[in-house]
């Protein structure tokens, strides 16, 4: 049985964990947190790193951070994971669904500008697959019509934009270390702070609404509650967790990256001869090899590999459902036409891709979708 994946332990983050429990402090911001996040400070020159419980909490901590109210516009991609908007509609926001690309399911700037209204206060992309959104196109937009642009970088670990570090073109960017991404802690995710201004309500919004973060630098002499928050910090464990993956990051990344070209070389030939479609790579980005896609050419096409694969133990999984067309956003909403997201929604199929992963078993993979079409 080949799984669609397997989350990677390099080993060392068990002896960061027995080293957090012997420190005697498991709750947030201990020194782990702080090695995680000077690590990506340090590395990314990311302005300011806050490490999260989740992607998810990162982007509601940005919806707060943004000041989203009641009536606020909001626009997004529709072929995205529910988290990517909902930390929006949380604050009251209604969401602009924008269609993907053609060639690609992230979304198509030129299409943004047209659902700009006066009511629109941020503007979110996703950088699928890890690989980058046209940056100085969207960075271009946001500026034009002053409107904060937030990453939402879930799956852009250690990816770039014409050299320059996904996460670091929006206000706030939204990181994730699910056990399904490159680098993860289980459960976990960081806020990047690239607009100084919002880093101060930024540590009081993660910390239950409180200045905690000012009275430990004994900036203030006693901490209370100034601000909306939650608790959005993770545990000393998370972060442990996460630091024994930062340390095999290069390793990581260089792993997956030769699963990942095992995938594109072996499938050329179905390409060539029109069964499926292989991603897009574009000059100006990246592949931090988060993940193998084909695209079928039909949602039969799609479902008959499914199932053909699952004969020959194979997990392969589609993606995301076009959020436009959700039940959730239909009973407020009208139903619109945004095909080239629903053209994603019925034929990409991720192929299973893990750390572990061993090219025989690509390369069987790889024999087993040719055989389907055979
Ligand atoms: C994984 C993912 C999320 C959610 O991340 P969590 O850490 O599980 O909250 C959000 N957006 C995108 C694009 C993702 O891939």
């Amino acid at each position: 049985m080949i799984p669609f994946n397997k989350p990677y332990l390099a080993g060392v983050e068990l002896d960061y964990i027995a080293d957090a429990i012997k420190k005697g402090k498991l709750s947030g911001d201990g020194y782990y947190t702080k090695k995680c996040s000077e690590y990506f400070e340090q590395r990314y020159g990311f302005k300011k790193v806050l490490l999260t419980t989740s992607c998810t909490d990162a982007l509601e901590m940005a919806a707060i951070l943004l000041d989203i109210k009641p009536g606020d516009e909001v626009i997004s991609p529709s072929y995205t994971f529910v988290s990517t908007v909902n930390a929006f509609v949380l604050r009251g926001a209604n969401i602009r669904f924008v269609d993907s690309a053609e060639e690609h399911p992230n979304i198509d700037y030129q299409e943004i500008e047209n659902n700009i209204t006066s009511k629109t206060k941020a503007i979110i992309v996703v950088h699928y697959a890890g690989v980058a959104c046209d940056m100085d196109k969207i960075t271009a937009i946001s500026k034009k019509h002053n409107i904060p642009l937030v990453e939402d970088a879930a799956q852009a670990v250690d990816s770039f934009y014409k050299g320059k570090p996904l996460g670091s073109f929006g206000a706030l960017s939204a990181f994730s270390f699910h056990e399904t991404k490159n680098i993860i802690s289980g459960e976990g995710g960081m806020l990047v702070i690239n607009d100084e201004n919002l880093i101060a309500r930024a540590e009081v919004i993660r910390e239950k609404g409180t200045n905690r973060a000012s009275f430990f630098r004994g900036e203030v002499n006693k901490y209370g509650w100034v601000d909306i928050g939650s608790s959005f910090l993770p545990s000393e464990l998370n972060a442990a967790y996460l630091y024994g993956q930062l340390e095999n990051l290069d390793d990581i990344q260089a792993r997956r990256k030769e699963i990942w070209q095992r995938y594109e070389s072996n499938l050329k030939t179905l390409q060539q001869q029109g069964k499926i479609e292989l991603p897009v790579l574009f000059d100006y980005a990246t592949n931090n090899a988060h993940m193998f896609y084909i695209i079928c050419n039909s949602v039969e096409d799609r479902s008959g590999l499914i199932e053909e694969l699952k004969k020959r133990g194979i997990y392969s999984v589609f993606h995301y459902l076009s959020l436009h067309k959700s039940d959730y956003f239909l009973q407020n909403n009208d139903l619109i036409d945004l095909p080239n997201s629903d053209k994603f929604q019925d034929t990409l199929l991720r192929l299973p891709m893990f750390y572990e992963l061993t090219l025989e078993q690509v390369d069987y993979i790889c024999e087993s979708i040719a055989a389907c079409f055979a």
